[in-house]
């Protein structure tokens, strides 16, 4: 899926299973251009994006 800050498309999953995330219902992923980490919250309707890190500043 695009990265949501800087719309990349190399966005790779991550293992969050140590940190407690649940990775197969809210899949983590890190964008390999700007470095954000999010994960996609779906919740029926309207799925919902948790930043859990914000962009590299370069
Ligand atoms: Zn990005």
């Amino acid at each position: 899926m695009k990265c949501p800050n800087c719309g990349d498309r190399t966005a790779v999953d991550l293992d969050m299973h140590s940190n407690g995330f649940t990775s197969e219902e809210s899949p983590v992923k890190e964008c390999g251009s700007c470095g954000l980490v999010w994960r996609l919250i779906k919740d029926g309707k309207n799925d919902r994006i948790d930043i859990i890190k914000q962009a590299e500043k370069k």
